[in-house]
């Protein structure tokens, strides 16, 4: 939940007032131009940005500035990013392994089982023992999913995590986001595809110029957006 985030980058103030509730189970879709400050918002939540003012409570937990708490709170909120961001020179299965044997101190049998099962459920078990660059985009981020997931997060964010994949790689990502979503997940995710919002989303935010200028239901969204600046955007994406 955030409340009254505010953030700037020197003069530019790329976060304005942003309110926002996301309730356990939902999944949100974060959607808007470029610039519009949607990146900013998720590397806020993790506090891989620190924000001006306001607050995020995670869990009914207030994130903390710096310290222990902080890298505990950290480890609640699952990332995927755009550029898949493996360790390059770790196998696919070191890379699911290691977060959960540094930071939540599991024993590597047991986080090996856990990291095979997870790969397995997103299509990938084959490819546990190559490195990142044998595997094609959809594979890797497919990979950088398990990941995430593997450190039991409460919250998973995904900014734009299909817009670097070649189109036929699409699918098999947000096929894996769709199922997360429905197990429950809570999900937040900055993302075009209208396809997954209105399979997946409860919630769709548009969000330009560090605001949040629309709330509502992906259909209401997709079919009959309230204000020109939403309107204008979907006529240039759809
Ligand atoms: P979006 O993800 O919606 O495209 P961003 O959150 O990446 O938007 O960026 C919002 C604004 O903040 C942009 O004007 C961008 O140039 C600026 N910005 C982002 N990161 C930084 C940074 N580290 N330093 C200065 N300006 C930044
Ligand atoms: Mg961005």
């Amino acid at each position: 939940m955030l409340e009254n985030v505010n953030k700037h980058f020197g003069e530019l103030h790329v976060l304005k007032d942003i309110n926002l509730t996301i309730d356990q189970g939902e999944v949100v879709v974060i959607i808007g131009p470029s610039g519009g400050g949607k990146s900013t918002l998720c590397r806020s939540i993790n506090r891989l940005e620190p924000i001006d003012g306001g607050t995020i409570l995670i869990d009914g937990k207030k994130l903390p500035q710096e310290g222990r708490d902080l890298a505990r709170l950290r480890a609640d909120v699952g990332m995927v990013f755009q550029s898949f961001n493996l360790f390059a020179h770790k196998t696919i299965l070191e890379n699911v392994t290691l977060g959960p044997m540094k930071v939540r101190k599991v024993g590597k049998a047991e986080a090996e089982q856990t990291a095979m099962q997870l790969l397995e459920r997103v299509g990938i078990g084959t490819q546990a023992g190559k490195y990142p660059a044998q595997l094609s985009g959809g594979q890797q981020q497919r990979a950088a999913i398990a990941r995430a997931l593997a450190m039991k997060p409460k919250v998973m964010l995904f900014d734009e995590p299909t817009s670097a994949l070649d189109p036929e790689m699409v699918k098999e990502v947000l096929d894996v986001m769709t199922d997360l979503a429905h197990e429950g997940m809570t999900m937040i995710v900055v993302t075009h595809e209208m396809g997954f919002a209105r399979r997946a989303a409860q919630k769709v935010v548009f969000m330009a110029e560090g605001q949040i200028v629309e709330e509502s239901t992906p259909e209401e969204f997709f079919t009959n957006a309230r204000t020109d600046r939403a309107k204008d955007f979907l006529s240039k994406i759809l």
